[in-house]
């Protein structure tokens, strides 16, 4: 049995091949995936791990409350979070480990079918998942039918909206949701849709209970979470750390500097703090005091030489990109706030309209989306003109731009290094 105060348990055993079924069993110990343990669950405090952090227990509930013999768990592992590594670090170590939280999942909702997601541009993990799930069929593991899907990737794809779009009608586009959480649904069946990180942590709970989980992290953030550093680091690292570790400790590990100008928590759509605030336990109680979350566990490393209004321009460029350009104000305005932020840093001639502009402008996106996406650019940007004042006045004052002598765009990790330069820890 995993000792429950040390470190890793996700990644236990990690070791840059998938354990094997016989390993897993061997490592984690032999599951009944047919029992039931929402009570333990809603104890355990386990919330999602794909970033808008809901209570696991609560979504179960709801599911499990709607009728119908045709539900769906869908595992979402499409991570179109570029900055994110951490889901696609974990199917290539412990893919049993998420099957086993899927299955556990399905079993409470009475879902008959599990659909596990990842982008098609991840061969390694789609081949490590196909894997796993052979081993599981030649065992005839009885349990839900188990489909392996692999959607194109974009960011928006790993919406869970989009995501059950795609698999109901093959357009990874977001649906709109007045009211969260709403009941998603493939046809006329209910969809759970858990992050795979999520999936792996009801695989724990499962067998070991909600006071063992709770043996690490804090009292309002307990467990183990997987973070991934970017940014100024050698490497992009996925490390797993009890919740309400320091954000410096983390560094430490990956390695990254720790004496950063700023740090991006969140990702692409997520909130700039100061480089001060690695100080900060990392677990949603002590980040929202100054605006952040956890979110899905994402730590960019901004280093002192890099300009944030250009990083932040490069950034909004690239997410513009990704709109699904379903609502005007995200397919116009997002290339707009792009527009306005490229002014700014090229030090022409009207740079203190453009500001004023983009101030406007991001007030006027902001909340009208179909989805979040166009919110999160909003807060990043707004975070941005708060955390980089220096770097906006010299912009404004038109002093030449450290960030622009500095061509390494920070945010972005290439694709194609994604799989075979990952580092975990
Ligand atoms: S807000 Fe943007 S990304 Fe979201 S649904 Fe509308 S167009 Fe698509």
């Amino acid at each position: 049995m995993i000792k429950a105060n040390s470190l890793p348990r996700l990644m236990h055993r990690a070791s840059g091949r998938p354990l094997s079924l016989e390993e897993h069993d061997q490592e984690f110990g032999l599951v009944d995936a047919q029992t039931d343990f929402l009570g333990e669950l809603r104890n355990s405090g386990l919330t999602g791990r794909g970033g808008a952090g809901f209570p696991t227990y609560k979504k179960v509930e709801l599911l499990s409350q709607q009728r119908g013999h045709g539900k769906f768990v869908v595992v979402n592992a499409m991570e179109g979070e570029p900055a994110s590594h951490k889901d696609l670090a974990l199917l290539n170590a412990n893919p049993h480990l998420v099957i086993d939280g899927a299955e556990m999942l399905a079993h409470m909702i009475g879902a008959k079918r599990i659909a596990i997601c990842v982008s098609r541009d991840n061969p390694i993990v789609i081949n490590n998942v196909k894997r796993a799930l052979h081993e599981r069929t030649r065992r005839s593991l009885r349990g839900p039918e188990i489909e392996l899907h692999t959607p194109p990737w974009r960011y928006v794809a790993g919406e869970e909206s989009a995501l059950v779009h795609w698999l109901d009608d093959n357009e990874s586009l977001p649906q709109y949701r007045p009211q969260r959480p709403t009941i998603l649904r493939i046809g006329r069946n209910a969809v759970l849709v858990d992050n795979a990180e999520t999936c792996a942590n009801v695989g724990l709970i499962g067998r070991f209970g909600a006071s063992w989980y709770r043996q690490l992290g804090t009292e309002s953030s307990p467990g183990s979470t997987l973070v991934s550093v970017t940014g100024a680091v050698d490497r992009a690292h996925v490390i797993e750390v009890a919740l309400g570790t320091p954000v410096k400790a983390i560094l430490e590990v990956a390695g990254a500097d720790t004496d950063p100008s700023a740090i991006l928590l969140g990702g692409y759509g997520g909130t700039w703090l100061s480089g001060d605030n690695i100080r900060l336990p990392f677990a949603t109680e002590y980040l929202k005091e100054v605006g952040a979350s956890v979110g899905a566990g994402i730590i960019m490393v901004l280093p002192k030489r890099a300009c944030g209004i250009m990083e932040t321009y490069r950034i909004t460029k690239w997410m513009a990109n990704e709109s699904a350009r379903q609502c005007g104000p995200c397919a116009f305005g997002l290339p707009a706030l792009a527009e306005d932020l490229q002014q700014l840093v090229a030090g022409g001639k009207d740079r203190k309209q453009s500001l004023d502009r983009l101030i406007h402008r991001a007030a006027e996106i902001d909340g009208r989306g179909a989805c979040k996406h166009p919110d999160g650019v909003v807060r990043m940007i707004r975070t941005a003109l708060q955390v980089f004042d220096k770097d906006l006045q010299n912009h404004i004052n038109g002093a030449p731009c450290v960030g622009s002598r500095d061509t390494k765009f920070y945010a972005t990790v290439p694709r194609h290094e994604r799989e075979e330069d990952l580092v975990w820890e």
